[in-house]
């Protein structure tokens, strides 16, 4: 039995682990080259908050402890406001439960050396799925040397947001999908240590919460804190000079300003990113093609759950081949009967979170809302 896995990102590396466990013949197609030994990309999403979902995934393949030995525990939300005294709200009323700051690549890295370790998987970078053939499992692969074409029994698509493997099973007329993007896009900056310690409590998910927009900062193993500026689509436009930015900060983010060194490099060369939520319907085809993580279900990232949903993905699809002795016609169908109420359901929490986010976390009813709910 062959397996094809279309992308080596967060979903395709741990799905390729759980797999080799099941003694499959694994290989896993990434179109970009080996992320350990090439560049990062400049200001895409380095790091990413972890949760207990996203924990029971890694524990399942003995990979958790290496993993958290890295991770930075967040216990709650610090609250910038413009003006006036940070505020820590803390996730739960006994005060140790925590979200965990990550590297996403160290996390994508890690996974990766893990199933290439694993017996039975290989993988191939430079391998960008071009065609796919849903009913026999041909795929086309566009590589430095050509293009190569090759079969398997099982083709998972788990190539991202933008899935090759979505786009093929459209043009076949096997799924219907709506993309709702967001009228917001993301840019990344950057708080480096000062004299080696952290410039801010890393202990917290920040937020400057701003109306209509706001910034997040989480901490990393360097100590340096990366933000996340939320902004209405267009915005970012509209400053384009050093003392525009600098002005523009010093208004709205006053205690930013003097922790960021490189904010107007940053602000001028990192990308503006695109937010949406991705529907699809079906996930699967012909019981031998599927879509898993956020080439199924990608959402906004406001409650930090894409990657632990995905990863829910890959523990399900493995209950599934369980339960239905290995047979990938029955457990295609049935994976997606189980998770699709579920991620619809998270899909939705995480628009929500984001008027939670950007607003409603600076009110005193708010807070007052959340001692209640603790008490
Ligand atoms: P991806 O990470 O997109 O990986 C897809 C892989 O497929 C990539 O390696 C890509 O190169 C490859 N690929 C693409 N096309 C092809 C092709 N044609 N052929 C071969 N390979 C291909 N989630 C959380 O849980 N917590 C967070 O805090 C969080 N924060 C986020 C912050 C931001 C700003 C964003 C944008 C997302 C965030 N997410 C977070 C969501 C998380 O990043 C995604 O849910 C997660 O990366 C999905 O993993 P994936 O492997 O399904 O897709």
């Amino acid at each position: 039995m062959k397996v094809a896995i279309v992308g080596a990102g967060l979903t395709g590396s741990l799905l390729a682990c759980f797999l080799a466990r099941r003694g499959l013949t694994v290989t896993l197609y990434e179109r970009r080259p080996d992320p350990r030994v090439a560049q990062v990309e400049r200001g895409r999403s380095i790091n990413l908050a972890i949760s207990e979902r996203g924990l029971n995934a890694l524990r399942k393949i003995g990979l958790v402890d290496e993993v958290m030995a890295d991770a930075l525990p967040m216990k709650g939300r610090m609250i910038h406001p413009v003006t006036g005294a940070l505020d820590f709200q803390a996730y739960s009323a006994s005060g140790d439960r925590a979200i965990n700051s990550i590297s996403r690549g160290a996390l994508n890295n890690a996974l990766l050396t893990a199933a290439v370790a694993a017996d039975g998987v290989s993988v191939e970078f430079e391998h960008r799925l071009v065609e796919l053939d849903s009913a026999v499992g041909r795929m086309v692969f566009a590589t430095p040397a050509g293009k190569v074409s090759v079969e398997a029994d099982v083709v998972l698509g788990a190539d991202g947001a933008g899935s090759a493997v979505r786009e093929q099973l459209l043009a076949e007329g096997i799924v219907a999908e709506n993309v709702d993007f967001l009228d917001y896009g993301y840019k990344e900056l950057s708080i480096p240590a000062v004299d080696g310690e952290f410039a801010l409590d890393p202990g917290a998910l920040h937020i400057w919460p701003r109306g209509t927009s706001m910034m997040i900062a989480l901490p990393n193993p360097d100590k340096s804190f990366t933000c996340t500026l939320f902004w209405p689509a267009g915005s970012f436009d509209a400053l384009t000079s050093a003392s525009g930015i600098e002005d523009h900060f010093r208004i709205n983010y006053p205690d930013l300003l003097p922790l960021a060194p490189n904010l107007v490099d940053d602000y001028l060369n990192n990308p503006v990113g695109v937010l949406g939520t991705v529907h699809t319907l079906p996930w699967q085809a012909h019981g031998r093609t599927a879509l898993l993580g956020d080439a199924a279900h990608a959402i906004v990232p406001f409650y930090g759950q894409g990657a632990n949903c995905a990863f829910e993905d890959v523990v399900e699809l493995d209950r599934c081949l369980d339960d239905t002795g290995g047979s990938w016609a029955r457990a295609l169908p049935l994976f997606e009967a189980r998770r699709r109420e579920n991620t619809e359901a998270i899909a939705e929490m995480a628009l929500a979170n984001f008027v939670e986010m950007r607003d409603k976390v600076a009110s005193p009813v708010f807070r007052l809302q959340k001692q209640i709910e603790h008490t």
